[in-house]
């Protein structure tokens, strides 16, 4: 069977959904990996390294001709329309925002797995690309926070004088918050985090942060180890607790999301007032409205406070700024998945296991996805 292999459409995307490794990994189960010229440049894969790996260069995808096409983004409705009636895709569909591509999937009776629909449990670990891209993220925000923060992140005791350790404080303590802790600490920082979820506190921990209790009297679990959205009430009291630790940090990196909702607005332009100059405040959660007010997606804004500004970063695209090892995990996640559906060179997905099930979007002309098909209903 015939897999194909896209180059990313979407301008700064840098990802490619396959690296020399996974086309190794695909060719063993006996398909054939067609690699779209110049798909992986970007992430360093070059052409001749995929030929090498045993794939065939293709100058333009021949869609229709595809038994799978493997992705990054989302699909444009017209490569969807393009796909042959049976054909698989795997990739990231954005089910909450790409109705256009998924009703064309839906149409052409394609069968479409979205990554982000990976049940949450320990068997789909190695297929979670959430949690592997959200990796990239949390280490990337700390960068991104390092570059712009005028001081060091250290302790520094040196002849000239002492310079204390920098203050973090991550809100949002999932896959990114606890990958943003570990880094922050390996620089030296002082760490400290908040979570509504229960179990974030040993986890913080683990990573050697400092971890805040607010003492907000709710369960905020979910299911799949997801959080709960806060009510307004609760939401405000949370802020009002938050806001003397982030008048204390030196650098604020927010991470928090509620699956299917917009980001929770954890802090305001108030709170970042009450920074001190020089502070920097990394939102990644931007791109989905935000947890810090005023925050612009892929922008900084200097936010005015006494002797100077506090950076607020939109961060946007982080995984993408890594894309060398965020394509090479993203595409073992896709690797894996093709892996469980395939058997002598034959993609045939088992909807009896949980994880092919759950990740399926469209199928048989059907979304198969209920709040998908309820959005385009
Ligand atoms: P996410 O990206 O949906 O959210 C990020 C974090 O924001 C979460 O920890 C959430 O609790 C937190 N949050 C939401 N509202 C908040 C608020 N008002 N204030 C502070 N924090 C808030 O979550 P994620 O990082 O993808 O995953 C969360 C958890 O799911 C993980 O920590 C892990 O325990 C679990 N998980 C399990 C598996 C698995 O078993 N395969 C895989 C990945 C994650």
């Amino acid at each position: 069977m015939r897999v194909g292999v896209t180059r990313e459409l979407r301008a700064g995307e840098r990802r490619v959904a396959a690296t020399p490794e996974t086309v190794q990994q695909l060719a063993s189960l006996g398909l054939d990996v067609i690699v779209e010229k110049g798909a992986g440049v970007e992430s360093g894969y070059s052409d001749a390294a995929y030929q090498e790996a045993g794939a065939t260069i293709a100058a333009k995808l021949a869609l229709g001709t595809l038994d799978v096409l493997v992705h990054v983004r989302p699909l444009s409705p017209a490569t969807a329309k393009a796909l042959k009636k049976g054909a698989v895709t795997i990739g990231l569909a954005s089910p909450s925002t790409e109705l256009p591509t998924i009703s064309a999937l839906a149409s052409g009776k394609v069968t479409a797995f979205a990554l982000e629909l990976i049940p949450r449990i320990s068997r789909a670990q190695s297929m979670d690309a959430l949690s592997s891209q959200a990796l990239v993220s949390g280490y990337r925000a700390v960068i991104e926070a390092v570059m712009r923060y005028p001081r060091f992140f250290p302790l520094y005791m040196t002849a000239a004088g002492t310079i204390p350790p920098a203050k973090v404080l991550v809100l949002g303590a999932g896959v990114a918050g606890l990958q943003a802790i570990g880094t922050a600490k390996r620089l030296g920082a002082r760490v400290s985090a908040n979570d509504i979820r229960a179990a974030s506190a040993d986890e913080v921990r683990s990573m050697g942060g400092t971890f805040i209790n607010l003492d907000l009297d709710t369960a905020a679990e979910g299911t799949g180890g997801y959080a709960k959205e806060l009510a307004e009430d609760r939401a405000k009291r949370q802020r009002d607790l938050l806001a003397p630790h982030i008048a204390a940090s030196d650098v604020l990196i927010t991470t928090a999301a509620i699956p299917g909702r917009a980001a929770p607005l954890l802090v305001t332009t108030d709170m970042v007032k009450g920074m001190r100059a020089g502070s920097v405040v990394i939102d990644l959660a931007a791109e989905s409205g935000g947890n810090v007010e005023g925050v612009v997606a892929g922008k900084d804004t200097p936010v005015p406070v006494a002797g100077g500004t506090v950076t607020l970063v939109g961060l946007q695209d982080a995984p993408s700024a890594i894309p060398s090892d965020a394509s090479r995990l993203y595409a073992k996640n896709v690797a894996n998945l093709l892996a469980l559906m395939t058997a002598e060179g034959t993609v045939s997905p088992d909807y009896s296991d949980e994880v092919v099930a759950g990740a399926c979007l469209t199928r048989d002309g059907t979304v198969v996805h209920e709040p998908t098909a309820q959005a385009l209903a």
